[in-house]
């Protein structure tokens, strides 16, 4: 199916491009007849003037001349030469030579008729241009209604169908996930049988939502639920609805929702679902109308579902709480799915059925794998998976080892090494930059021990220090969250407990920061402000971001939170310098080590500045 559109495809441009080529000859061939017209037809033989014809009609020279219009041709005596001249429209060749003094009868003059000729090539000169000029017309018109229709295409749906004889994806290709699997199978049951859902008067569910962070899963097991109902499966990208034109988007949507029904029972899938379905606000743009109109759609569409329909909406979202009320409202969005980020379990699931039908080496450990990865998400392992294969591919291994994987697994978090020149006081400042947080980190009770210190620039960073979560946790207490403030603060402040100097290296380690300490006082009431929420509401619409109404926050309490996401930052940051002055020459030695290697592993470390306490 997808084949025979491509050709039809291709047709089309070549359909274009001969017009195009159509139009070109038309303009060249016109251009040509005028040329023609005012140069005359291309001479041959010898031209030359009149008057010499004349003197040589009066010497004798000439035989015979053949008058074809106002063209002469003139036979030399005794020899092949002809030479031709043009004489004044409209007077007589006889009249010319009388007035010359020569007498015609001197020599034959062949009279051709070229009147005939004459009155065609006057039509056809007439006629041409007309003629050209229509056809011209003609093919800018068709251009113009083919751009019409192609405005109106605009309408149909982007949606691209995944049929019952393509590839098929399972629920077995999710791993984990089981909770989400339960849920879906009802709507997998709908699909099959939805006669003995309506036998028992229950309604059919019209649309699910998939929630959860990105590449955890949502599109794949929508897909999955296809797959299993074995139905065709409609995916669009809510983005996708959004054009320049007003109006465009709820067509599309309309659009959609026919073929769909025609091809029912089904399913849609709506990615992205958050970035039509935003929150109404009073907003006078044009994008916003917009994204109303799609969203209204949407929400017509499904009213409009009548029990025999079967087709089922999922949508897939990782902001939930940006989405319209409406959208969520019974008998619309009204199941939810949640996704989450995979634990240890569902990771170690992950990570086998991506390691399917790859080499690995007997010395990588799945279980450690897992361990190793909290915070990864499904993509991010599979991701993590392919990017080992392909490493080991390059260097020539047989088989994925460990090392091809522990670097493909930075690479995933951190993006690739960037080999870049650096100066000596470069990588001093990165060493005593990263060997700071470490050190911070290792003397805090709360933090996750290092796993790798480095001093090889990554992406957008100069190095990195490592402390991977040992465990999946899934509440943060606020002694763990001050401590990771005071480590990221710790690059910092080792760079001005030995330099006397600071540097741009730690504008990203003051974000996170600056982020987990204003998130503790306004979302996790951890400050003296009490336990309370503050935090700015996102604003909708112009009118609102214009009037900076602080998202419901007013202006004394905005100042107070400035207050005490100060206080947070500053006590940190005295304390990992307090433990960067106590710990000064392990701080040297690591730093000098780093410079050295470049790279530390957790065990080198640990023999630099021995194990870690835990207190707790
Ligand atoms: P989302 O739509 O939530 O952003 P995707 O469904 O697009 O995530 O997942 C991206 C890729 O990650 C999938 O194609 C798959 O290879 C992998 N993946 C994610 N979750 C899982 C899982 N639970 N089991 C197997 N593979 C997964
Ligand atoms: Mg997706
Ligand atoms: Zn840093």
């Amino acid at each position: 199916m997808a084949n025979g559109r491509k050709k039809l495809k291709l047709d089309k441009r070549m359909l274009s491009i001969l017009k195009g080529l159509a139009v070109y000859i038309l303009i060249a061939l016109a251009a040509l007849i005028f040329f023609y017209q005012v140069s005359g037809p291309p001479q041959t033989g010898n031209e030359v003037p009149i008057s010499q014809i004349i003197t040589d009609v009066k010497e004798g020279k000439i035989q015979k001349i053949l008058l074809e219009g106002d063209k002469l041709t003139a036979d030399v005596k005794n020899s092949d030469q002809k030479l031709t001249s043009h004489k004044e429209a409209g007077e007589s060749l006889y009249k010319i030579l009388e007035a010359s003094g020569v007498d015609p009868k001197l020599i034959t003059i062949e009279v051709k008729d070229t009147s005939i000729q004459q009155a065609w090539i006057g039509l056809i000169s007439a006629i041409l241009p007309v003629i050209i000029l229509v056809g011209l017309m003609f093919l800018l018109f068709r251009n113009a209604r083919e751009g019409a229709q192609g405005i109106f295409s605009f309408a149909q749906s982007r949606a691209r169908l995944f049929t019952k004889d393509q590839p098929q994806i399972k629920f077995s290709d999710v791993a984990g996930a089981d909770e989400a699997k339960k849920e879906l199978e009802e709507v997998v049951d709908f699909l099959k049988s939805p006669q003995k859902y309506k036998e028992m008067g229950a309604k059919i569910p019209k649309g699910v939502l998939l929630v959860g962070p990105p590449g955890c899963g949502k599109t794949l097991i929508s897909r999955a639920v296809a797959g299993e109902a074995n139905v065709p499966f409609f995916s669009i990208a809510g983005s996708e609805f959004m054009e320049m034109l007003v109006g465009v988007g709820a067509a599309r949507v309309r659009d959609m929702f026919a073929q769909a029904k025609k091809n029912a029972p089904g399913i849609i899938f709506i990615d992205e679902i958050e970035s039509i379905g935003r929150m109404r606000g009073m907003g006078f743009t044009g994008g916003h109308d917009e994204r109303e109109q799609t969203l209204n759609q949407i929400l017509v569409e499904m009213d409009g579902f009548t029990p025999n329909d079967h087709v089922i909406v999922l949508g897939a979202s990782n902001r939930p709480d940006l989405l319209d009320p409406a959208l969520i409202r019974p008998g619309r969005f009204d199941r939810r799915v949640i996704l989450n980020m995979p634990d240890l379990e569902e990771r170690k699931a992950i990570i086998k059925l991506h390691m399917k039908g790859k080499p690995f080496t007997d010395d990588v450990d799945v279980e450690k794998l897992a361990r190793r990865t909290v915070g990864f998400s499904g993509a991010d392992l599979a991701n993590m998976l392919n990017e080992a294969a392909i490493l080991a591919a390059r260097e020539g291994k047989k088989a994925i080892d460990h090392i091809v994987l522990e670097e493909a697994a930075t690479k995933v978090k951190l993006g690739p090494q960037r080999k870049r020149m650096q100066t000596e006081k470069d990588r001093k400042l990165a060493a005593y930059h990263e060997a700071g947080h470490a050190i911070v980190g290792h003397n805090l009770s709360n933090v996750d021990p290092v796993h790798r210190i480095s001093i090889v620039a990554r992406g957008l960073s100069g190095g990195h220090t490592m402390f991977p979560p040992t465990e999946d946790r899934s509440n943060e207490t606020k002694s763990r969250l001050v401590e990771q403030i005071t480590t990221a603060l710790g690059g910092r402040a080792a760079e001005e407990m030995v330099f006397k100097d600071i540097s741009t290296g730690a504008a990203n380690d003051l974000e996170v920061a600056s982020t987990i300490a204003r998130d503790m006082v306004t979302e996790y009431g951890m400050s003296d402000l009490g336990p309370i929420n503050i935090k700015p509401r996102p604003m909708f619409g112009l009118w609102s971001r214009m009037t900076d109404e602080g998202g419901g926050v007013s202006q004394a309490m905005q100042a107070k939170i400035d207050t005490e996401v100060k206080k947070i930052i500053d006590s940190s940051y005295k304390q990992s310098q307090q433990i960067l002055l106590k710990n000064k020459i392990k701080l040297d030695k690591v730093a000098n080590t780093l410079l050295e290697k470049e790279t530390l592993e957790s065990d080198e470390f640990e023999k630099l500045v021995g194990k870690k306490k835990v207190l707790s």
